[in-house]
């Protein structure tokens, strides 16, 4: 049936990923929960399958796509069979390589975005600190001007890849002005100077790495600056809003995948003598979150054509990123709930969508954040 949004390419591209989901991830899955992170291996073999530049120019090792292609490729992550995987996949194609593309220079496009479209190189990006989160511009990390280089001093906090990460897109504060002082350097893994402090345990997203990084004196050359000194806070607001939709888009695909765990389980599990998805008070809900879900789901993708066609849709981003993701854990919730006792067990899923699903409304702008842009938009 054709669709709105999506052609006959993205269909194929659906099925591609498919099938190495559900084959090369999925049968992992509880092995990487419990390892607390997958192999570096599984980047390679998604860049060799071509799933890490779906929408980078074929020229630097892409696919040549647009934005549906991202959102396809978020859609069916989700099918993985946990939530870290596909953070950490999204965090290195949709937060931090989107800059190199946009802002690097020529010499950055080959040396950094190439090798990560191929899954040779994997990549954080850190702006969070332990005194700036919500208030990004008022991070502390330090960079001086000296000779050639760089010297970085300060610490970053809760960043996704960050244990495993050869490249690094770090904001870093080079002048007083408040959003104008900021500028973003890509850190090498091995620079003297940068270090990982400590791997960080969560209650979700087992399955990808969030660490604490330290920067002493990390010397990093100027030809290791990414876009216009001082303009990095703005750098950071253009790459917010794809990273918030591509976000959002998972959010929904995590929605989805919570609800197909409450229908099968109402269908299997009786009481009182019948189904438990015959119960009114139950069907009911479920119909609730399944409106809610296609609801949110219809506005992620108009915002996304909105935005492929570069409209500034600033405010919709938000709206999709704080409805989308308190959508998705309210159903989450839901689901569980409808497990009874079983949801609160580990060996059910359910509760791993339930955890997963939790830090959507805190990462990459949290739901305060997000209404404090809307009702800035709205002129209050
Ligand atoms: C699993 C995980 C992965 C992450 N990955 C990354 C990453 O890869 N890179 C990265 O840079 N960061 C990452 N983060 C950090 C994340 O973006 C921040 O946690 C988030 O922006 C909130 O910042 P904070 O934790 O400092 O909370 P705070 O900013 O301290 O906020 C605390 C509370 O106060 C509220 N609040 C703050 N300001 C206001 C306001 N003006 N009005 C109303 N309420 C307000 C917040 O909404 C929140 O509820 C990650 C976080 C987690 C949990």
């Amino acid at each position: 049936m054709p669709h709105l949004f999506f052609t006959e390419e993205h269909e194929i591209l659906r099925r591609h990923i498919r099938k190495f989901v559900e084959s090369e991830l999925l049968p992992h899955a509880d092995e990487w929960e419990e390892a607390g992170g997958f192999p570096d291996e599984v980047f390679r073999r998604m860049g060799e399958l071509g799933l890490l530049g779906l929408r980078y120019p074929e020229e630097y090792g892409g696919q040549g796509g647009d934005f549906f292609a991202s959102i396809v490729l978020a859609e069916e992550l989700s099918r993985c069979g946990s939530g870290g995987l596909p953070t950490a996949v999204a965090v290195h194609t949709e937060m931090a390589t989107p800059p190199i593309l946009q802002f690097g220079t020529e010499d950055q496009k080959q040396r950094f975005l190439v090798p990560a479209i191929k899954g040779e190189k994997i990549f954080a990006l850190a702006m969070t600190e332990p005194n700036a989160g919500s208030d990004l511009a008022s991070i502390e990390t330090r960079g001086v001007r000296d000779g050639d280089d760089w010297l970085l001093s300060g610490s970053k906090i809760y960043i996704t890849n960050g244990v495993r990460a050869d490249v690094v897109v770090t904001a870093v504060r080079t002048a007083e002005d408040k959003w104008g002082g900021i500028t973003l350097f890509l850190v090498e893994k091995g620079t003297p100077g940068f270090s990982v402090a400590k791997k960080l345990d969560k209650v979700g997203l087992w399955s990808s790495d969030t660490a604490e990084l330290v920067f002493e004196d990390c010397r990093v050359p100027a030809a290791n600056v990414l876009g216009q000194v001082n303009q990095g806070f703005f750098h950071l607001m253009w790459e917010l809003q794809g990273e918030r939709l591509i976000g959002a888009a998972g959010a929904v695909a995590a929605g989805d995948r919570a609800l197909e765990l409450a229908l099968r389980y109402v269908n299997e599990r009786s009481q009182f003598g019948r189904p438990i998805g015959k119960f009114q008070a139950i069907r009911h809900r479920l119909a609730d979150m399944a409106t809610e879900l296609e609801a949110a789901r219809q506005l992620v993708y108009t915002t996304a054509w909105r935005h492929q066609q570069g409209q500034s849709v600033i405010k919709e981003v938000s709206m999709c990123k704080l409805f989308a993701c308190q959508v998705a854990f309210r159903i989450a919730d839901e689901a569980l709930q409808m497990h009874g006792g079983a949801g609160y067990m580990m060996e059910y899923l359910v509760q791993r969508v339930w955890r997963d699903t939790r830090v959507m409304r805190i990462a990459a702008g949290t739901d305060e954040i997000m209404r404090e842009i809307i009702s800035k938009q709205l002129g209050l």
